[in-house]
């Protein structure tokens, strides 16, 4: 029978693997069980069924997280689970079902998800015969776990930016994508390197969504948004039909997504967000060092996660950003405030999470007792608010009303929950509640006095208590019958226990008690059989039943079967009422899910401001103005994790100052390698994201005009896996800056045309400055080692301000030369160009053995001695060959 089950559920799902419970176990079969075996590192063995050999490998019930985790996440198998269930008809059978797949995108409570960081399921929906770069496509992404669900319109052009910034788990496409691997969805959908599922739209009616969105994510600052777009709507319909297939008996009803803004928020190109290191450091991949990583000063996990959603997706709203702030600048000018606030955040579970797993069918009354604690942590949080607030009233004497203003606000968003609360506690037992008001009115720790046997697996075989080992979780008090039940075992109990002794005495039987276990049923049993059997075993009414070395049990048909029979049918009833209880309690919760969820986001939004200013207090960060202007005024500036590595190596961090204006757009940085430029310009795009997050920046001022979009084309980084040359990434992420860069974006650039020869690398370098100063018109920092590049935009001393190029300015990075022609590096960008990359000096400094140095000098000095050589032709190059190989002959080893 289990062998046809099985045989069915693997072709029913071919794509996953199936794992069917089997007792305590978990278990693999057929050819299948030498890949989970493989996968696994588990024993391969064999079963026979029907006189045929199988192959079988499997685990105990204990160990399924640490496999999931190694199927899904490691090697991202779909996995099909098959669970049993008792047959009502026949309690020793089971029927088997399939009841969920797990995939990367689809996890809800497993003890693996990362609940600092969102799980992401993407779906990306348009037609096949899309191509066109401005092709319009929806975009719906779902955290399982959490219910965060958002849509967006978005076009074929910016979907790799958006699928950096979602950073999914796992993306659903159309079906017909599957065998279009060249497609430009599907290769915009590999590059962040999540697995890629195929789904087709199935048409349910509930998974019509509503043609009026919601507010979206953002609590206080949310506007009116506009109805769903058509593509939306359609990529919400892939979503739905690919979490039905895969959630199968969990899948809950459709809630609404929150629509993206796209209007208000901070482009940041896919490049950006890597070579930023936003979320994940470039050498090995992980967080550890990026800048989410190294700024996250948020306590709870749900704050963590909209801190990094803020960090990639920035807003360009000012009044958004200045309530931001607002609430920034409240907490830092109050420690006092901040600290208790954080100590409160720290008692704060995951509503969203609690929330979702009940909507999803999970969840148990442990559950309803967090959302009970989270629901007073919450009213907590409010109360501390509000002395804090009163305190600060009466003692201003102007009564700074406008320093409290968006904190009123963001909290008017809170719904107040204490008749959730109350429910809850009037029906569900803490027993950990319980135990404290014992303890603290003097009387005996109520678990420590005999309830601790409700909680022990089979002891007294669970008679008149809840199944395997349980306590009863609702409340005697809850309702009348459930008092009138409980009433009633209390009273067979005493019945049962009276019965008990007077059989010991009437038959001399002290080790006698009255049991009930599944094997036996009711029955009497004696723990010294020996000892004290005689008597019974000359009554006829006790029918000896099973026999131990020491023991022995008996049937006392005619009067335990009859109290053991009502005790159980009480049990039945009490666990039937709580059933209801519960259900009636989940019922409550769900239709409060959007409050919940809400009122949640805003103890985010409280986190996450209240983390700015731990690290504003910590890091001196300043508030930055915040205008409509091209400016970019940092004076100075720093770079928040260059600066707090050195720190942790007790060294210090060399401020430097940028002043990006209209009159000074474009900046061409030159200087030696290893000088600072390149931390310069991160550190300006840096210090943009983070002003527009609401955040405090790393300056001692700073005035910053609204970016639209961050773009940078910095580092050189290998695409191996695009198989593209460094040069070629270079020049595609520089063609698409050069098309996408406005009057209001920031663009830096590090080393442009370096690629390549000399002669195309300026010329290229040359172009795209220029394109970006004439044409793009953004605010630019544009480091170069090629010096000539200045001379071409018209660089003296003298008749910088006038020209073609007038609005550009000339930046450098300069080395400190010590006494004995070493140098040292001070960081410092002063206005000017250097013309001196002092590039053999750095070589030297990393080593280079001292023949070739000795090559390399004499190359530059002949160089720097026939300035016409670029025109001097291959022979004078073949004669400068000639003469180096004599003046340095093979005699001179590395070992000099
Ligand atoms: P470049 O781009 O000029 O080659 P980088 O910006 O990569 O130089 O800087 C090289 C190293 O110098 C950095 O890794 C950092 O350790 C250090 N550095 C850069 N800027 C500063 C600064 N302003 N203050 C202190 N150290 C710095």
């Amino acid at each position: 029978m289990l062998a046809i089950e099985i045989l069915e559920n693997l072709a029913r799902f071919p794509h996953c693997i199936l794992l069917t419970r089997v007792g305590q176990f978990y278990e693999s079969y057929f050819d299948q069980a030498a890949e989970v075996a493989q996968l696994l590192t588990i024993k391969l063995t064999s079963r026979k069924w029907d006189k045929q050999e199988v192959l079988m490998a499997g685990f105990p019930i204990m160990h399924l997280d640490r496999h999931l985790k190694t199927l899904i996440q490691v090697h991202k198998r779909p996995v099909a689970m098959c669970e049993e269930f008792r047959r009502e008809d026949q309690p020793d059978k089971f029927n088997r079902r399939v009841v969920r797949i797990l995939t990367p995108g689809t996890l809800i409570d497993e003890s693996f998800v990362n609940q600092y960081q969102d799980n992401y399921l993407l779906a990306i929906n348009l037609p096949l015969d899309s191509r066109d770069a401005d092709d319009l496509l929806g975009l719906a992404w779902i955290d399982v776990s959490t219910g965060e669900f958002f849509s967006q319109k978005s076009s074929l052009n910016h979907l790799e930016d958006d699928v950096a910034r979602i950073a999914p788990r796992e993306i659903v496409l159309p079906s017909y994508f599957e065998p279009n691997s060249s497609h430009p969805v599907v290769i915009a959908s590999r590059q962040e390197g999540c697995p890629i599922s195929f789904a087709t739209i199935n048409a349910f009616p509930s998974d019509q969504i509503p043609t009026a969105a919601p507010a979206s994510d953002d609590v206080l600052y949310s506007t009116e948004t506009p109805g769903y777009s058509q593509e939306e709507t359609a990529a919400v319909r892939l979503l739905m039909s690919f979490l039905r297939t895969n959630l199968l008996e969990h899948m809950t009803d459709v809630t609404v997504p929150a629509r993206h803004k796209v209007e208000n928020r901070m482009e940041i190109d896919a490049h950006t967000i890597r070579a930023l290191e936003i979320r994940e450091n470039m050498r090995e991949g992980g967080s550890s060092g990026s800048l989410t990583n190294v700024l996250k000063r948020t306590i709870t996990s749900s704050g963590t996660r909209l801190f990094s959603r803020w960090l990639t997706s920035p807003s360009t709203s000012i009044p958004e950003i200045i309530a931001r702030q607002d609430l920034v600048s409240l907490f830092l000018s109050r420690p006092h405030f901040r600290r208790d606030l954080r100590q409160l955040f720290r008692e704060v579970a995951d509503a969203s999470r609690i929330v979702q797993k009940f909507l999803l069918g999970r969840g148990d009354s442990d559950d309803l007792l967090h959302v009970n604690k989270i629901i007073s942590s919450w009213s907590m949080i409010g109360d501390r608010i509000a002395s804090e607030r009163d305190a600060d009233l009466q003692h201003s004497q102007d009564g700074k009303h406008s320093d409290w203003e968006n904190m009123d606000r963001l909290l008017a968003r809170m719904t107040r929950m204490e008749a959730l609360a109350e429910s809850i506690d009037s029906a569900v037992d803490d027993p950990e509640l319980r135990r404290k008001e014992a303890l603290s009115m003097g009387a005996d720790d109520p678990l420590l006095d005999g309830e601790e046997n409700q909680e022990t697996p089979f002891t007294n075989t669970g008679l008149g208590r809840p199944p395997y080992g349980q306590r009863w979780r609702i409340k005697p008090t809850y309702s009348q019958s459930l008092q009138e039940l409980h009433a009633r075992l209390t009273s067979l109990m005493y019945n049962k226990e009276r019965m008990q002794s007077l059989l010991q005495r009437k038959y001399g039987a002290p080790s006698l008690t009255l049991r009930a276990s599944p094997s036996l049923g009711l029955h009497v049993h004696l723990s010294k059989m020996k000892r004290d059997r005689t008597k019974l075993t000359s009554s006829t009414v006790f029918i000896p039943l099973h026999q131990s070395n020491t023991t022995q049990s008996f049937v006392y048909l005619q009067r335990w079967t009859q109290l053991g029979t009502a005790i159980n049918q009480v049990t039945s009833e009490i666990l039937a009422a709580e059933k209801l209880a519960f259900e009636s309690l989940r019922g409550e919760v769900i239709i409060l899910a959007a409050e919940l969820r809400k009122n949640a986001r805003v103890v985010d939004e409280l986190d996450v401001t209240c983390a700015f200013a731990e690290l504003a207090a910590e890091m001196k960060l300043v508030r930055p103005i915040m205008t409509t202007e091209p400016v970019f005024n940092v004076e100075n500036g720093r770079h928040p994790t260059v600066e707090l590595s050195l720190l942790s190596s007790g060294r210090n961090f060399t401020p430097n100052t940028t002043l990006l204006t209209e009159s000074s757009r474009l900046h061409i940085i030159t200087g030696p390698n290893m000088a600072g430029k390149s931390t310069l310009l991160r550190q300006t795009a840096l210090i943009a994201i983070l002003a527009q997050t609401g955040s405090f920046v790393p300056a001692d001022f700073a005035r910053i005009g609204i970016v639209d979009k961050v773009f940078s084309r910095v580092g050189a980084r290998d695409d191996l896996f695009r198989n593209r040359s460094t040069f070629m990434v270079e020049m595609l992420e520089t063609a698409d800056i050069l098309t996408r860069a406005t009057a209001s974006s920031l663009v830096i650039m590090d080393e442009v045309g370096r690629g390549t020869t000399v002669k195309d690398g300026l010329a290229i370098a040359f172009a795209t400055a220029h394109h970006l100063y004439s044409i793009n018109k953004s605010r630019a920092l544009f480091a170069t080692h090629f010096h000539e590049l200045a001379d071409m935009f018209g660089y003296s001393d003298e008749c910088r301000k006038t020209g073609a190029f007038k609005d550009m300015d000339f930046y450098c990075s300069d080395i400190d030369e010590t006494d004995d022609d070493y140098f040292s590096y001070s960081h410092r960008v002063r206005p000017g160009v250097n013309r001196d990359s002092h590039g053999i000096r750095v070589a030297r400094l990393g080593g280079m053995p001292p023949s070739a140095i000795q090559t390399a000098t004499s190359v530059l000095e002949y160089l720097r001695g026939t300035p016409d050589y670029w025109h001097a032709g291959p022979t004078k190059l073949q004669q400068l060959g000639i003469d180096l190989a004599r003046a340095n002959p093979p005699s001179i080893t590395n070992a000099e």
